[in-house]
């Protein structure tokens, strides 16, 4: 996959936040919103820990998205994630019409490396985005990128 500087900041940015989210004691996600013409609109890290399970940046971002952005900036969007959209996530994405995602680590490299830390399964299936959401323009997985992105995860079980 072919991305520019300029997306490869914006993923690194959500690797930041996806940092910062474990260091607040949370897992290891992060996502940024940007709009058509390059503005970054909003971000966010998970939030699971606080209790709520479906506290995910990019379900955040969707709603986020809804109250403050016109359908058609929505879907001029481009969604930056640490990870892949979970269902869930792909689902809201695609509900409320967001554009473009690009990812990080797959959701299928994230199961891989769960289940190598021994990590029970989440109670959701893990599936691609696009057997979610069939529309939506998926780019990922950024090698360059990836191992900072298995090392957080890591980070997450071994301490517990
Ligand atoms: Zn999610």
């Amino acid at each position: 996959m072919m991305i520019d500087s300029t997306e490869l900041s914006h993923l690194r940015r959500c690797v930041e936040l996806a940092r910062q989210a474990l260091e607040e004691g949370d897992e290891p996600f992060g996502s940024v919103l940007v709009s058509g013409d390059g503005a970054v609109l909003a971000e966010d890290h998970n939030r699971v820990a606080s209790g709520d399970r479906t506290r995910h940046p990019e379900f955040e971002l969707a709603r986020w998205s809804a109250a403050n952005m016109t359908p058609q900036e929505r879907a001029a969007a481009t969604v930056y994630t640490s990870g892949e959209h979970c269902p869930m996530c792909a689902a809201a994405h695609a509900w409320v019409g967001l554009g473009r995602i690009v990812y990080v680590a797959s959701s299928q490299q994230l199961a891989g490396w769960l289940s190598e830390l021994n990590v029970p399964p989440p109670p959701v299936r893990t599936l691609p985005v696009n057997e979610v959401a069939p529309e939506v323009t998926v780019e990922g997985p950024v090698p360059e990128l990836a191992d900072e992105v298995r090392e957080l995860h890591r980070r997450c079980y071994a301490r517990s």
